[in-house]
């Protein structure tokens, strides 16, 4: 379907960063807005919003439509950093820390390109790590509205003789890859992309809220992190008086900040990172009737090598011993990840409603989603499709 240019990456947008990275602020400027999301305005010529199409994530189709429910792979397993600090400070068992740390340790990479914290505790900010206290400094699961990719073109031009590891959302590397094989000589600067799963990026508005039913003071919060010490962790704030405030993961994520993520996210095709070299996910223990069980454990990742590259690394990281694998029953993993295991399939069925509806679509093909229909019922179908029409109606999508 044709479109106004720029209005289906503003109507999609997940706020990557990366078109304002790539054409200056006076062009691409992605800022936060009043829900809480960063949102771009667009003053492009039509040569570049052709450019813009050809990385956006919102235009760019996924790469591959595996037909498997967690997409193509060299290898699954189950795993954690051997280093428990790491373990315990990481988002689940920490092998993304542990594989960039192994990566810059060995000399294999100079830096990584990574989310971390700032002096503004609600604004998070892409980083270069260049030591394993910074890289360990960004562990943990940022859910919350940045810009992951805001500076990252800046960044490998400002450092033509180095070589990075990106680490991202799926949508980020969905973006990366687009624009690196666009990009030779910036490519060459790339080790690695990796990536974790991904249900959605919750807005700065959430954490607000969650901040409050905290009890503290959004004014005065010097620190507010969403997981790690521990598995799943707590939500934790810190106040400038040397408060601090905790709250469990089925309350923060599960109850407020979840519920509140970007357009996008809720038409979003990759959500187990299947463009990444390796990607990480949450391997949560199951009870006796083969629920998932938030209890507080040692953390422990699935992880995903999809890429010969991944598997060389990982295998590598693993030999050196910097992290922990073990042999994994792949279907355990549709119980562990009950809406990732959905997600496809309900998808398929939003977008079809929105055809319907003549309305635009993020560039997914709805056609190429029937094989993985069948993970949800007759009724639940209907259901997604019927329901989606109705919000069409109701005009709250
Ligand atoms: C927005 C969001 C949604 C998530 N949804 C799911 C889900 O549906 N299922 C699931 O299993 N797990 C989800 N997670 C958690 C994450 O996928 C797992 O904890 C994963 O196992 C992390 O692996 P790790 O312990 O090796 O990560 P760590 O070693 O802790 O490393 C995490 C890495 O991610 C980077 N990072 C953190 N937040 C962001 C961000 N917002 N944007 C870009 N980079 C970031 C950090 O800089 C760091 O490099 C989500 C995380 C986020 C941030
Ligand atoms: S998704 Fe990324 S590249 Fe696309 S408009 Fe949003 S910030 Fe720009
Ligand atoms: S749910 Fe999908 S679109 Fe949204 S942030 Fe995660 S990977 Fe990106």
């Amino acid at each position: 379907m044709k479109h106004n240019p720029g209005s289906l990456e503003k109507e999609y947008c997940i706020g990557c960063g990366l078109c304002q990275s790539c054409f200056g602020e006076e062009k691409a400027s992605v800022k936060l807005n009043d829900k809480g999301f960063y949102a771009p305005e667009f003053a492009l010529t039509g040569e570049e919003y052709a450019a813009l199409q050809s990385f956006c994530p919102v235009d760019v189709e996924p790469g591959c439509y595996s037909k498997q429910v967690w997409g193509e792979r060299r290898s699954v397993c189950l795993g954690h950093a051997a280093d428990e600090t790491v373990r315990n400070t990481a988002s689940s068992g920490g092998v993304l820390t542990a594989v960039c740390t192994y990566l810059l340790e060995q000399g294999l990479a100079d830096g990584i390109i990574q989310l971390g914290d700032s002096e503004v505790a609600l604004q998070k900010t892409t980083r270069i790590s260049r030591s394993k206290e910074e890289i360990l400094a960004c562990a943990g699961s940022r859910y919350i509205a940045a810009l992951p990719l805001e500076q990252v073109v800046q960044m490998l031009e400002a450092n033509p003789a180095d070589r990075f590891v990106i680490v991202g959302r799926p949508c980020d590397i969905r973006g990366m890859r687009a624009y690196l094989k666009l990009h030779e000589q910036r490519a060459q600067q790339v080790v690695c992309l990796l990536s974790f799963f991904c249900a959605g990026t919750p807005s700065v508005n959430a954490s607000r809220r969650m901040i409050e039913k905290m009890g503290a003071a959004d004014a005065n919060i010097t620190h507010v992190s969403y997981r790690g010490n521990g598995w799943p962790g707590y939500s934790t704030v810190k106040d400038d008086r040397g408060n601090a405030y905790t709250m469990n993961y089925e309350d923060s994520w599960g109850a407020i900040l979840g519920r509140d993520i970007y357009r996008g996210c809720r038409f979003c095709y990759d959500g187990i990172g299947e463009e990444a070299d390796i990607a990480c996910g949450d391997a949560w223990y199951l009870d006796e009737q083969g629920k998932v069980t938030f209890d507080e454990r040692p953390g422990r990742n699935v992880i995903f090598a999809r890429t010969e590259l991944g598997e060389r690394l990982l295998r590598q990281a693993e030999a050196a011993g910097c992290i922990v694998c073990e042999a994994f029953d792949e279907p355990e993993l549709d119980k562990m990840q009950p809406y990732q295991y959905v997600r496809k399939a309900q998808l398929r069925y939003k977008l079809l409603a929105m055809r319907t509806a003549r309305r635009q679509i993020p560039a997914v093909d709805p056609g190429k989603l029937a094989w993985h229909k069948s993970r949800i019922s007759p009724k639940d179908r209907a259901r997604m499709y019927l329901g989606t029409l109705r919000r069409i109606w109701k005009k709250k999508i």
